[in-house]
């Protein structure tokens, strides 16, 4: 829409996983303003603090990177080059690294906050074109527990549930997230829906008294990472007082007798005692719970980020398998992404265990299909490493070429100082990226400036598996590119120096264009939006998948059919285990990490505007005002904190929404204000074995006065 000579345009918040509509008002050159859009269904029209400052996070020439360089040898200074030059020389050396050391000697490391358009081409490129499944992203970091826990259970990566339920929900249980300050348009949604229905009750699990635990008529403080315990504690009650639906059970279900045997250790006593709350608050939550006509579960990170995190998962979806709280409104098993496209990834195949369209490349008829699909004879079969050991192989000198888009493994990867050793390993370390803050670009190689919001075409899809449109307001400032014509550029290079017998088609014109194409792709799967298009999301706006017979799908599984073989959901063996670093006399206290309500990952873009820094000015450590006393520590006094991987100095402050021998950092700073590390610097690498999402959330740390 053009006034004078306003233009607005409507796109997407690029934050948060909830989807935020935005209306972008420009003059041509500066963004003039941003506004929630009132038609947009996942916030008619409210926005956070986050998204309302976007504007102010634009036109600062000087926090982005406006010209490719290059650095010959690792001991040169990097010179700027013209895109021509960058483009042959990434080319090249992708070229000689799959000559020498095989297409396995390259691995691409992606970001939950690229478009689906841009991740659709970076898949298309490592396995149609190079030639290797060593293609993952941050959203290993983020949602693959998730994933792993509905495929267990459900039979497919697709959260069933949408944001309407919580207008219908009459119990809510929100675990391991702070949605007040991760997705808080949508903790708005359920304060309202709360207001409207007073009846309604809301249980928060959380390590924390978050200010997400406000809300709650019941906290659950358990300690962190036994999770599973209680979601076992409280399927025993729900068996033991015949509150389960066995009807549900008997027809839609399979395996529960073999849970149910597991479930005997896991009394109201011994879960309550393992997680560290009451026992009666366990059988409370179990009866609201079991007892409310409709049940909707919210959980993110705090289920996800842990060495358990898939059974957490599991555990949890087994209480809206067991008392038939799914597929109807105002029910279900819902995570809430935490990046703004972390399930478009999903979509197009953005983890290295995942390929276009659900599939996965594990599977061989899965492999031919996509291969059928892009023209190619085949699709590499080896399988792909996932982020940690990505690096690590970087570490050990198996990558030669490391692509890293859109993302800052060297301040958010667990274990920091061998995910920086592994940068300084690899022969040529590409990063692509838009600002200049990242703490990556140390080690780069080359430099590839990208276009960022709000400059760029394309779509994503939020938690609710909604796919909208994001459409760019302003050029790119400098030479900045869109990702996914980088990529598309690059490919035609590689392609015609490889000169493979038969060549995935590339040469897209624009977004609209790789998007037809990667609608295809779904075409019979369980997401099937085959039939969407730019032209029907601008006609029709925003549609949640799957997309069939010209309608879009709010929740799932109403027929009580689910994606699995059988067509039966899944009960799977859960069996109890805890964090991976236990605490000890020599590091007796519990760290666990978390956001903050005005940042944003490790802040590039939040760090640029002077009302959100305010509301937490420096990094800081949480611990419990006795924790504090008995160390003869005070607020504000700086200490080291430490294990065996690390150590970090910052100042304390006393928290008592913390239980004792509990402690909390926010996840966002690095950099200066840490010494130039981050809280990864602590962090473990152990990673959950099916999800391969490492435990980023719990670390065994001992704290001493500086
Ligand atoms: Fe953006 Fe998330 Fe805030 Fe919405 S809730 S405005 S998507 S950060």
């Amino acid at each position: 829409e053009t006034t004078g000579h306003h233009h607005t345009v409507s796109s997407i918040c690029c934050y948060c996983g909830t989807g935020c509509g935005v209306e972008i008002t420009t003059d041509g050159s500066r963004v003039l303003a941003v506004t929630g859009d009132g038609a947009h269904p996942a916030n008619f029209g409210r926005l956070c603090s986050k998204g309302r400052t976007l504007g102010d996070t634009t036109g600062r020439p000087s926090a982005r990177l406006l010209r490719p360089t290059l650095r010959l040898s690792k001991d040169e200074p990097a010179q700027e080059v013209g895109w021509d030059s960058a483009l042959d020389a990434v080319s090249g050396k992708l070229a000689d690294a799959i000559r020498q050391h095989g297409p396995d000697s390259v691995g691409f490391y992606l970001s939950g906050q690229l478009l689906t358009e841009d991740y659709y081409l970076f898949n298309k490129l490592a396995r149609g074109l190079v030639g290797t499944n060593n293609v993952d992203t941050n959203s290993r970091l983020c949602m693959s527990s998730a994933v792993t826990g509905y495929k267990l259970t459900l039979g497919a990566d697709a959260p069933p549930a949408c944001y309407d339920d919580f207008d219908h929900a009459e119990c809510v249980l929100i675990a391991g997230s702070n949605m007040a300050f991760a997705h808080p348009v949508l903790f708005r949604r359920l304060e309202d829906a709360k207001a409207a229905n007073p009846a309604m009750k809301i249980i928060v699990v959380d390590p924390r008294r978050t200010d997400t635990a406000s809300i709650a008529d019941l906290y659950l403080p358990v300690l962190p990472g036994t999770d599973v315990a209680l979601f076992h504690g409280m399927l025993n009650v729900m068996i033991w007082e015949e509150l389960i639906d066995r009807d549900y059970i008997a027809q839609h279900t399979e395996g529960f007798a073999v849970l149910k045997r597991q479930l005997q250790e896991f009394t109201p006593r011994a879960a309550a005692e393992l997680c560290g709350i009451s026992e009666q608050d366990l059988v409370t939550a179990a009866r609201w719970f079991a007892k409310s006509a409709a049940t909707l579960s919210c959980y993110t990170m705090g289920l996800n980020q842990y060495s358990n995190g898939s059974d957490k998962n599991a555990a949890l979806i087994h209480l809206h398998l067991a008392t038939g709280h799914i597929g109807r409104p105002g029910c279900g098993p819902f995570s809430l992404t935490g990046q703004p496209n972390a399930m478009g990834g999903r979509e197009v195949g953005g983890l290295a265990t995942a390929l276009p369209g659900h599939r996965e490349p594990g599977n061989a008829a899965h492999r031919a299909e996509v291969a059928a699909l892009w023209g190619v004879p085949a699709l590499p079969a080896t399988p792909g490493l996932a982020a940690v050991e990505l690096f690590e192989a970087a570490a050990a000198g198996k990558i030669k070429v490391l692509w890293i888009v859109c993302t800052n493994p060297a301040q958010s990867m667990p274990e920091q100082a061998l995910v920086r050793a592994a940068l300084e390993k690899v022969d040529c370390v590409i990063v692509q990226e838009a600002f200049s803050s990242s703490e990556t670009l140390a080690y780069a190689d080359i430099v590839l400036p990208a276009a960022t919001w709000p400059e760029k075409d394309g779509t994503v899809t939020n938690s609710e598996r909604r796919i909208s449109r994001v459409r760019a307001a302003l050029p790119a400032p400098g030479q900045a590119r869109e990702d996914w014509r980088i990529a598309d550029d690059v490919a035609q290079r590689l392609a015609a120096s490889l000169a493979p017998e038969r060549l995935p088609a590339f040469g897209f014109v624009d977004a609209a264009a790789v998007f037809a194409e990667h609608a295809t792709t779904t075409a019979g799967r369980d997401l099937d939006y085959s039939a969407l298009s730019y032209a029907l999301l601008d006609e029709r706006g925003p549609q949640q998948w799957p997309f069939r017979d010209g309608h879009g799908t709010a929740r799932l599984y109403g027929d009580g059919v689910f994606a699995t073989a059988s067509g039966r959901a899944q009960f799977v063996d859960v069996a109890w285990r805890t964090v991976s670093d236990k605490v000890s006399a020599h590091f007796p206290l519990r760290l666990t990490t978390g956001r903050l309500r005005d940042h944003w990952h490790t802040m590039s873009r939040t760090a640029l505007v002077p009302a959100l820094t305010r509301h937490v000015e420096e990094p800081q450590l949480a611990m419990h005002p006795r924790d504090l006393q008995r160390q003869r520590l005070n607020s504000g006094d700086l200490v080291k904190m430490r294990n065996k991987r690390g150590a970090i100095y910052l100042p304390v402050v006393a928290d008592d929404s913390l239980r004792p021998g509990v402690a909390f950092i926010a996840m966002h700073w690095g950099g200066a204000a840490l010494g130039g590390q981050g809280i990864n610097a602590l962090t473990t690498r152990v990673s959950d074995p099916l999800s391969r999402q490492p435990e980023l959330k719990h670390a065994a740390v001992a704290v001493e006065p500086a």
